[in-house]
């Protein structure tokens, strides 16, 4: 078997693959696991800084931020999206799809957005409902501001939905101080539980928004108003997936029990940016570095797939490529949550070293 070192999925705790393997309750019908859900819920907020409700959904990343898009958008609703990066880019698609117009404000897509100038973009333009914006941009590595973003945009009225789904726990969110609406996340990345689980994460203001609607949410599944009053009624808009939430409370308790968490990401990715530095290789994005996932152009005399290729046979190692216009260009080393280990980074680039040292 091979060890993952990609930016999601991420390797697995030996607890949390226990967790999920433990005898399971009815989600429907017993009220112990509606509290269970809850208490787990809780947990997510409190270390995200927040009273917000979250929610866990069930589904993969993409439902979440989904989720945030039907239930925000209404037709004709003019929607920011801010676009540094293919994450970034593809929020537009759900505005669409939900009856939004989506007015994209579009970046270099190497560095990260400037508050200043967003700030003067605002000022001509803020008839927006709501803005979307990526904090780690995961097939470039880069990294946005949201501490500054985020209040910017609710400075001029705009309500923030935030992809935070790469970020979280590599990098400090602090939702309240940083006034952050909906906060979208994933149980696959460094949170570290397997693949199937988004969180997300609503502000009073987002809930008022979805409440005043004059029109229907278009969706069941992505409708996050179906989970309202579910604690109090002890009802679910569908069986939750239980196994997978024994799972994901175990990896949040692993992370609570880790006060180091955002400094052994920071040594990690500093470490790793250094050594692919001194192997002569060109970093990608030029600034905004995700502690998360590190980020290095395809070197000439090679190919993307003959390094993942070799690093997979020879290493065991599993890297990633990148998509979109970054195709056979970039190589992803993810280094967020159990793969945020000075060790395991340093068998990647011992590894990385032979194969490209040839
Ligand atoms: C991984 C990820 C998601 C979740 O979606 P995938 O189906 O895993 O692509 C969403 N946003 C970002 C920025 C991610 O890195």
């Amino acid at each position: 078997m091979y060890d993952m070192m990609t930016p999601g999925p991420t390797q697995v705790r030996e607890n949390v693959m226990a967790a999920r393997s433990r005898k399971f309750q009815n989600p429907d019908q017993d009220a112990a696991f509606t509290e269970y859900y809850k208490e787990t819920c809780d947990l997510y907020s409190s270390l995200l800084h927040t009273n917000n409700e979250s929610l866990i959904l069930d589904g993969e990343g993409i439902l979440g931020l989904e989720a945030a898009c039907a239930s925000l958008t209404e037709p004709g609703d003019r929607v920011l999206v801010l676009d540094n990066g293919l994450y970034g880019a593809g929020f537009q698609d759900f505005v669409k799809l939900y009856g939004g117009t989506p007015v994209l404000y579009t970046r270099d897509y190497d560095r990260p957005l400037s508050c200043e100038d967003l700030e003067e973009f605002l000022k001509k333009d803020h008839d927006f409902k709501y803005a979307t914006v990526v904090h780690c941009d995961t097939p470039s590595g880069m990294l946005n501001d949201i501490s500054r973003l985020c209040p910017l945009l609710k400075s001029w009225g705009i309500l923030t939905v935030v992809d935070s789904v790469s970020a979280m726990f590599g990098e400090e969110v602090r939702v309240d101080d940083w006034q952050i609406d909906l906060l979208c996340g994933g149980s696959q990345k460094a949170i570290s539980a397997p693949p199937g689980l988004t969180l997300v994460t609503v502000s009073s203001d987002a809930k008022k928004a979805m409440e005043q609607r004059r029109t229907p949410i278009a969706s069941f599944y992505a409708n996050l108003l179906t989970f309202k009053g579910y604690y109090e009624a002890k009802w679910f808009p569908y069986t939750m997936p239980a196994s997978d939430i024994y799972g994901l409370r175990t990896a949040l308790e692993n992370i609570q029990a880790d006060p180091d968490i955002l400094k052994r990401h920071q040594e990690t990715a500093e470490m790793t940016r250094q050594a692919l530095i001194s192997m002569g290789l060109r970093l990608y994005p030029k600034e905004g570095y995700s502690n998360t996932v590190t980020v290095f152009e395809v070197p000439e005399g090679f190919t993307a797939s003959q390094i993942l290729d070799e690093m997979l046979e020879k290493h065991n190692l599993l890297l990633a490529g990148s998509f979109g216009c970054f195709a056979g260009k970039l190589i992803r080393i993810g280094h967020m949550g159990e793969n945020a280990y000075k060790e395991k980074a340093e068998q990647v680039l011992q590894a990385l070293q032979e194969v490209l040292g040839k």
